[in-house]
Formats: C-alpha cells, sequence, structure tokens
C-alpha cells in the first residue's frame, strides 16, 4: 500500500535559452506530491506516518524553498552572486535560517547560505523530480513522484529499493543500530 504526502515549495528561476516568456525571471509556489510504498506495519495500521515523510523530505528540500534555481551556465548566475557579495549576504544572513544541509548531486549543488540552488539541467518539472528523486532514493521508498507548478506537471514512477525496518510502535524509520529514534524502541 501506498502513504502519500504534499509539500509546497517556493521558488524563483527561469529557462535560460527557452524562446518564450520563461526566459525572464519568474517565481512559482510548486507542490510535490511524494508517494511512499511498503507493506502495512501491522500495530500501527499504516505504511509510514505521513508527517515524518514530509519531515524526512523536508529537511532536504527546504534548499529549494525560497530559493533561487538556475542552471549553471546561466549568466545570471555570476551576476546575482556579485550582488550578493557587495551587499555581504553571500555567505549568509541572520535572518537566513531555513537552511537544510547543503548537498551536492549530479544534477543539484545547494548552497544554503544564499539560499541559492545551481542545477545541471534546466529545473522544469520534469527537471524537479530528476533532482527530488536523486536527493531521497535512499531515505524513502519513494515509488512516485508528481511536481505540479503553475500549469505545468509531470510525475514519474520508481521501483522501491529500501528495505526500511520500521517502529511498530510509532511507524517511523529504525536507525542503523536498529532502534527508534522517536520512542527508543529497539528491534530483537
Ligand atoms: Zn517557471
Ligand atoms: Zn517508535
Amino acid at each position: 500500500m501506498r502513504s502519500i504526502t504534499t509539500l509546497d515549495l517556493q521558488y524563483a528561476h527561469r529557462f535560460y535559452g527557452f524562446k518564450g516568456e520563461a526566459q525572464y525571471l519568474h517565481g512559482h509556489t510548486g507542490v510535490l506530491t511524494i508517494e511512499v510504498e511498503d507493506t502495512v506495519e501491522p500495530s500501527v495500521n499504516m505504511v509510514f506516518p505521513c508527517n515524518e515523510i514530509q519531515k524526512t523530505a523536508w529537511n532536504v528540500l527546504k534548499n529549494f524553498d525560497h530559493a533561487l534555481i538556475l542552471r549553471e551556465d546561466d549568466p545570471l548566475l555570476p551576476a546575482i552572486l556579485k550582488v550578493y557579495e557587495e551587499q555581504g549576504i553571500r555567505d549568509g544572513a541572520p535572518t537566513n535560517k531555513m537552511k537544510g544541509p547543503t548537498f551536492k548531486t549530479e544534477l543539484a549543488n545547494a548552497y544554503p547560505e544564499c539560499r541559492l540552488v545551481v542545477t545541471k539541467e534546466t529545473m522544469t518539472v520534469e527537471g524537479m523530480i530528476k533532482i527530488v528523486y536523486e536527493l531521497l532514493k535512499d531515505k524513502l521508498n519513494i515509488v512516485k513522484l508528481t511536481f505540479t507548478s503553475g500549469v505545468n506537471a509531470a510525475s514519474a514512477e520508481f521501483e522501491t529499493k529500501n528495505k526500511i525496518d520500521r517502529c511498530p510502535l510509532c511507524g517511523i524509520a529504525l536507525n542503523e543500530n536498529g532502534v527508534c529514534p522517536k520512542c527508543g524502541y529497539k528491534k530483537q
């Protein structure tokens, strides 16, 4: 069965080199739907608690929220970094607190200190699904991702790979020692 949850991400981007209005910098509220598949954990009668899926995903994806997402070859990138540098906000600001751990994958590098994500490919809804899957595939048994942004939407299905042991008392993933980080249950 599946547990399904959604997250909102507000971001700015543009399609560099695209012949249409999207070549200009603009913003969206994107909605990401994450579907996680596994057996139903009998004692809690759920696949996975949705708030825990959100927490796991948000820890990484908050780097995309209120962020600027630019392709690595976009000339806006050095221009914007120059302005941030001159303003003294390139390496952080006291009010920038919503920072996830920085990440670097084949498809995207996060610079949480200045709310910037640099991507290899144009950040379309399809591109976002590829990036999100890469970031979360080892943490959640993702079977489907859907991303909608304005009139655009894309979805992709995946084969689940992980054997994730769950706590019989609260349903969340046990850590590498077989201990529930929430209630302390230990796998026998
Ligand atoms: Zn757009
Ligand atoms: Zn527990």
